[in-house]
């Protein structure tokens, strides 16, 4: 509320009143009776003052009381912002003097004071809201995090994500040192897949990888597992599999895969093609590590891919320290 509030009494001269209201720019002035209001003269009843005169009234007013509004809509000082905005609304009224809890005069509300009141409230929430949208925002980023760091697949592709790989690998790689047993890993990699994202583009290249992967899927046996290794590259995990059985299911991957015929106008072979490396882990005398194993499959992929792609290519383990001698499947379409 504004407490430089002008009040006079009723019996004041209306034109003092008038004159006081246009000196200090007041909108109204509160009628008071030992200083509780008893009625309003509002720059609304001094235009329809004037009105009176234009309809050439012969009666002139002299005191504020013959033209003042009552009785008079007060509020106190505890009136809710709500409950004040109610009041004015619904009596389309926009001064509201406010009065102790006697009756007296203390102060006045105006219209514009319940906007800027209103308005303040709104800014405060709205500030609350937005607080409130940045804590939740943080919370739902870090449990997004979370989220990711617990999730074991791979959003492209479909297929296991590369610490969900490790993790396979590792358990793998220990059960078979422990047990002595046997598995095999084959690493693909996608055939001139940089030449098909500058051809069709790199949204057609990732629906490509998505096709792949399906298929891989679909094509491996219940107990083997398929991870996205990186890029364009998948690692297939086959347990209790020994080189030549991988190499079997290698090449069979690889030239069913060409029966999907997934068009690649800029490859030599006009369709989409894997090249593949495989490696063993035998059953006695086997690597100490995993990633000695994932290592000779790629030198086997390198090789395949320097031999013409399209073709899965075996390290055996005697020949692991001679890059000279890999053991080559082609698929010459
Ligand atoms: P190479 O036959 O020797 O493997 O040739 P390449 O073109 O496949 O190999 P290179 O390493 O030169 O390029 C790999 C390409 O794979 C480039 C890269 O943009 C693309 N690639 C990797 N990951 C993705 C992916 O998630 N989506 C798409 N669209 N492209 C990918
Ligand atoms: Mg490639
Ligand atoms: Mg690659």
């Amino acid at each position: 509320m504004n407490t430089t509030v002008i009040s006079s009494t009723a019996d004041a001269n209306l034109a003092d009143v008038i004159q006081s209201m246009i000196d200090n720019h007041y909108s109204c002035v509160i009628i008071v009776e030992d200083d509780i209001p008893i009625g309003i003269v509002t720059e609304r009843d001094i235009v329809r003052l004037m009105g009176r005169f234009i309809a050439k009234s012969v009666h002139c007013p002299m005191n504020v009381s013959e033209i003042m509004s009552a009785p008079v809509a007060t509020v106190s000082g505890t009136t809710t912002l709500f409950d004040a905005l109610v009041i004015a609304t619904a009596q389309k009224i926009r001064h509201l003097p406010v009065v102790s809890p006697t009756g007296q005069l203390e102060g006045l509300v105006t219209q514009s004071d319940l906007a800027k009141a209103h308005f303040r409230v709104y800014e405060h929430q709205r500030e609350t809201i937005e607080h409130s949208v940045s804590l939740r925002t943080q919370e739902l980023m870090q449990a997004n995090k979370q989220l990711k760091s617990l999730s074991l697949v791979d959003a492209l592709t479909g297929l296991g994500n590369r610490r969900a790989m490790e993790v396979d690998l590792e358990h793998t790689h220990s059960q078979a040192l422990r047990y002595n047993r046997s598995y095999s890993v084959a690493l693909f990699d996608v055939d001139q897949f940089k030449l098909y994202n500058d051809n069709y583009g790199h949204k057609a290249g990732d629906n490509a990888l998505r096709l792949i992967s399906e298929y891989l899927l679909k094509s491996i046996r219940t107990c083997d597992r398929l991870y996205r290794y990186g890029g364009e590259e998948i690692l297939l995990i086959m347990p209790e599999t020994t080189l030549y059985g991988a190499l079997i299911l290698a090449d069979r991957t690889l030239s069913g895969l060409a029966d999907v015929a997934i068009p690649h106008e800029k490859s030599s072979h006009g369709i989409l093609t894997l090249s593949c490396g495989v490696a063993s882990q035998v059953e006695v005398n086997g690597y100490n590590h995993w990633e000695e194993l994932v290592d000779l499959a790629d030198r086997g992929l390198y090789a395949s891919k320097n031999n013409g792609r399209n073709r899965s290519t075996i390290i055996p383990p005697e020949d692991a320290v001679d890059d000279n001698v890999p053991r080559m499947h082609g698929n010459d379409l």
